[in-house]
Parts: C-alpha cells; sequence; structure tokens
C-alpha cells in the first residue's frame, strides 16, 4: 500500500458524525451523499466539528479555546501534576501512575480502542500496540496537532486522531474493543448523553477506562463550596460515586469498579449486553 492508500482505507473507518451514513472521500474532504454535510480534511486529520472554539454559540466549546493553545505544555510538569495536586491532593497519583492504572484496566482487551476527549494522545499513545489501534477524538485542533507531532516523533502506528464530539460520534455502532476517556468526562455537559454515545461505538461487554474526580478527601474538590464554584465557573462536574453508578446504568453500562485516591477517580465498567 502507497502512504495515500493507507491514509484513503484509514479514513474510510468513519461516518458521519450527523446520520452515522458511510462517507465519500473527496479532494481534502469527507462529503455524507446522505445529508449532503462535508467534513474538511487538515493536516491528515478529518475535522467533524467544523468551527472555531472561540466564536462557538456552546459554552462548552468555548471554554476549550484556552485548552487549544495549551497543546505544547499539557504533558509538561508545568500543567498536568499542577492540576492533579491542587483538585487531588497531594496524595494523587503522578501522570504516569494514572497512565498506569488506565492502562491496566484495559490491558486484556485487543482490537480497536476509542480514546474520547484524547488531548495529544496522553494515554491512547501509550495503549497502542500491535494488537492495539487507537482512535482518538478530541474538539481541540492544537490538541490533535500535538498528538499527531508526537506520534510521529515517537515512530508510534496504530493511532489515529479526528475532531468531533463526544455527543456525535463519527464510528458505526458496535465498533470498538475498549474505550479511555481521561481527564474530561467531568467536563461534558450531560453525562448521561455523552456516556450513551459512547456505549453506541462499543461492542458488548467492551471495557471502559475513566480517570476523573470524585468528591474525595484530598485536594481542594474535598470542600463543597469549592465543587460548587468549579461547577458554576468552569462547568466541572465533580461526581459522587452513587451517581456515577447510577449514569453508568442510565447509559448502557455494568460492572462499576471505582477506585479513588484523594479525589481522584479511575474506573472501569463494561458495555451491557444488548
Ligand atoms: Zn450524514
Amino acid at each position: 500500500m502507497t502512504a495515500d492508500q493507507s491514509v484513503a482505507s484509514q479514513l474510510a473507518i468513519y461516518v458521519c458524525p450527523a446520520c452515522k451514513g458511510r462517507l465519500r472521500q473527496e479532494e481534502g474532504m469527507l462529503l455524507c451523499p446522505s445529508c449532503s454535510q462535508t467534513y474538511p480534511i487538515r493536516e491528515g486529520i478529518p475535522d467533524f466539528v467544523r468551527e472555531e472554539l472561540s466564536h462557538s454559540k456552546d459554552p462548552e466549546l468555548r471554554r476549550m479555546t484556552a485548552i487549544d493553545r495549551m497543546a505544547r505544555i499539557y504533558e509538561t510538569k508545568l500543567w498536568y501534576p499542577i492540576v492533579l495536586n491542587i483538585y487531588g491532593g497531594f496524595r494523587s497519583p503522578s501522570l504516569a501512575q494514572l497512565i498506569s492504572i488506565v492502562s491496566r484496566k484495559v490491558q486484556s482487551a485487543q482490537g480497536r480502542v476509542l480514546d474520547v476527549a484524547c488531548g495529544p494522545g496522553t494515554y491512547g499513545r501509550r495503549v497502542a500496540s500491535p494488537s492495539k489501534e487507537v482512535f482518538g477524538i478530541d474538539v481541540s485542533m492544537g490538541m490533535l496537532r500535538q498528538g499527531a507531532a508526537y506520534t510521529a516523533k515517537e515512530g508510534i502506528a496504530n493511532v489515529h486522531f479526528a475532531r468531533a464530539r463526544v455527543e456525535a460520534l463519527p464510528f458505526e455502532k458496535d465498533f470498538f474493543d475498549a474505550t479511555l476517556c481521561c481527564g474530561s468526562l467531568h467536563l461534558f455537559t450531560d453525562t448521561v448523553m455523552a456516556l450513551r454515545e459512547i456505549a453506541r461505538v462499543m461492542k458488548p461487554e467492551a471495557i471502559l477506562a475513566v480517570f476523573t474526580f470524585t468528591a474525595g478527601r484530598g485536594g481542594i474538590l474535598k470542600y463543597r463550596r469549592v465543587r460548587e464554584w468549579s461547577r458554576r465557573e468552569h462547568g466541572l462536574h465533580v461526581f459522587e460515586l452513587p451517581e456515577m453508578e447510577q449514569s453508568l446504568a442510565a447509559s448502557g453500562f455494568k460492572d462499576f469498579q471505582p477506585e479513588v485516591s484523594g479525589s481522584i477517580l479511575t474506573f472501569s465498567a463494561r458495555r451491557q449486553s444488548s
């Protein structure tokens, strides 16, 4: 296969996020013959959002504008450890520990792995292997470009990036053998709606591995007023464990297995068999 053919076959796995129909590849874009939507491909990354974050009417997308600019420092000690310690407490796991905790949860899965709100592929890049093909989606083009640059530099194959929203995933149903959702579930406007769309694209019994926050005993999130302020000002949803379990059950998941460290919650769950 030539490089062009390989890109073309990678793009063939995506479906229209609006109508879930098959897409046609044209020069520099994907086209949906059913609903006539077009999706540009920029630097090899298909864009299913087609909207500038800073101009969006959606407050969730507008909040991501700052994230877009942070792509370069996201994985450095200037960002991730600070957030973990402030929000999660000083006994929070480090980024390396979190990556290993999350990777363990999907270790036995083989095949296709979805990385929801993947950033620069922080988790997905480390999970990808000859037996695990990772598909990362994020709303931030800055993060996706950084992810593509990292995978090129690190020589990691088997990771693909697309710009998409969790509420409208560009994949057909029952497609993934595992899903990662790390550091983002607390930012989605409607948790159950997001989880339902994730469940749709997962195979029955496929495993979901998540890192998010809970009202635990460490960091500033142990204070109710801080949690209320974070929700109001930053749209940060800090989950109680029973609430998380209910949201999972309501969206097609079972076998909730939580681990709490400070205010850091990691968990796995399985897609219900339909
Ligand atoms: Zn369509």
